[in-house]
């Protein structure tokens, strides 16, 4: 295990086989919605998340191409994935420190809300 993490109430709980160094915020209008804000993410191998309490996870589609991970429980958000996808977008903030992560480029910046500025 090289990593860990879990949604607010651990309803899901995770563990991951690889350690990601590189976490984006995404400024789009959908995670602005889904999150609340700008929603930070680590893409990963779907393949190497390995659940130790999944019970709490529901998808939600907003569109036909992909699905959002979220708590049923407690209403975090957790992960991103393009239907059929090999990987997966994971939130930043569900990892257990010591994340060992650094944000590297925004995605969609150009989309950033208007009450802020990049
Ligand atoms: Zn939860
Ligand atoms: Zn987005």
């Amino acid at each position: 295990m090289k990593g860990s993490g879990r949604c607010l109430c651990g309803a899901v709980a995770f563990t991951v086989a690889t350690r990601a160094h590189t976490a984006h915020e995404c400024h789009c209008s959908q995670c602005r919605n889904w999150s609340g804000h700008v929603w930070a993410y680590v893409t990963m191998r779907w393949d190497e998340i390995a659940f130790t309490r999944d019970n709490g996870l529901r998808w939600y589609s907003h569109t036909p191409k992909a699905q959002r991970g979220f708590c049923g429980e407690c209403g975090s958000t957790l992960f991103w994935r393009r239907n059929g996808a090999a990987k997966v977008d994971v939130s930043a903030g569900a990892f257990d420190m010591p994340t060992g992560l650094r944000l590297g480029a925004p995605s969609f910046p150009e989309n950033h809300g208007d009450y802020y500025g990049l």
